[in-house]
């Protein structure tokens, strides 16, 4: 079993829920969509941040984070397929968003993965919905499944890189004109704002 004090699932029964992350951590889980969430849990090329996956009790702890508090069993032979699974998901993304064909390896790993079933909710005798384990493979296939939604789905072709210099974030533009630029207004398209208002006074 995992021996890490701080997995997200100890964090989650204690009541945090997805709060509780430091700013730099909780704006990689705000895209709404699971699967973007967990693309984002990678470090470079990807994302000019740190990797999050390292090791199982991490990916225990993000699995867990992304499926809202999940209780997810991981061990250690889980890493490998998590990963290939992302690495897939951000190779669809980066398609997508430069408008170029779905690489088929990648679209045969998310169909792959997809196969399994996903987590099952349990209904308990005292009539409530029951969060009992989700295995790796069932997590991995909710996420999979979240991405064939996306990408095949009406937001297919909406789903953007943030404009916001070295952000790299991504998100689905579900505004009306889809001329969303960032990933977050209260972050990126603020520093946005005043970088341009900054260059107009230094052209003063
Ligand atoms: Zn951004």
């Amino acid at each position: 079993m995992l021996d890490t004090p701080l997995t997200g699932v100890s964090v989650y029964h204690a009541g945090v829920g997805r709060t509780g992350l430091t700013p730099a951590l909780a704006k990689r889980f705000r895209s709404g969509r699971v699967s973007l969430d967990f693309a984002h849990t990678a470090g470079e090329p990807e994302l000019a941040e740190p990797e999050l996956i390292d090791g199982a009790p991490a990916l225990q702890r993000w699995l867990s984070h992304v499926l809202d508090g999940a209780d997810v069993r991981v061990d250690a032979d889980d890493v490998a397929a998590a990963l290939r699974l992302r690495t897939a998901l951000w190779q669809l993304v980066h398609a997508r968003t430069q408008d170029r064909d779905l690489p088929r390896r990648a679209v045969d790993t998310v169909n792959r993965f997809a196969v399994a079933a996903p987590p099952a909710p349990r209904l308990t005798l005292d009539g409530h919905v029951a969060s009992g384990g989700v295995s790796a493979a069932e997590a991995l296939s909710a996420l999979a499944r979240d991405a064939i939604d996306l990408l095949g789905g009406p937001l297919g072709h909406r789903i953007r890189v943030c404009a916001g210099p070295g952000c790299q974030l991504l998100f689905v533009d579900a505004s009306r004109p889809g001329t969303r630029r960032w990933c977050s207004m209260e972050r990126c398209g603020n520093l946005a704002k005043v970088r341009t208002h900054r260059t107009g006074r230094a052209g003063e």
